[in-house]
């Protein structure tokens, strides 16, 4: 029995809730289906590349599959090797142009499940620092001057970076 897992008395999982699988999960209802999911700032017929607008955080970038799928393991591998070569070009750009301490790669999509990547960088001063971004804050300080405004430029400069992977 894997640590944490819920059984019942009788020693089974119980069953799925039918009603967990409802509304967020179907792609009539889930926002990554329904618009960009942050600012375009490039796109191939596979995937597309997203500024997230959290002020406290710049830089986070969300690579999102443009159609809907659930886990990697949906997909083929050719596509799950070209997703992934998107998301390692946008790292190696954000971490080139921005020089943060720390680069977080993320894929959860347990609230919308339809496959996208999270590339934040991280400074050891950013409020989150040294949990994940989704945990809650350590402190309420500024983000420091000029990080924004080096955001913007990576931003810029990132269908440039991403070229060579193809429009
Ligand atoms: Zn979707």
């Amino acid at each position: 029995m894997r640590a944490g897992t819920a059984r019942d008395h009788n020693g089974a999982f119980p069953a799925p809730d039918p009603s967990m699988d409802a509304a967020p999960t179907a792609p009539e209802n889930c926002e990554l289906c329904h618009g960009a999911g942050g600012v375009l700032l490039w796109q191939n017929d596979s995937c597309r590349v997203v500024a997230v607008d959290e002020p406290g955080l710049p830089g986070f970038l969300r690579v999102v599959l443009n159609r809907h799928e659930r886990e990697m393991t949906d997909l083929a591998a050719a596509e799950r090797d070209r997703l992934m070569a998107v998301v390692f070009a946008v790292e190696a750009h954000v971490r080139q142009s921005m020089e943060p301490d720390k680069m977080n790669l993320a894929s959860l999509g347990n609230l919308t499940p339809h496959l996208h990547w999270h590339v934040i960088p991280r400074w050891r001063d950013d409020r989150h620092f040294p949990g994940p971004v989704w945990a809650a804050p350590r402190h309420a300080g500024p983000v420091p001057p000029g990080r924004a405004a080096a955001a913007a430029r990576m931003a810029e400069s990132l269908p440039a970076a991403l070229a060579a992977l193809g429009a």
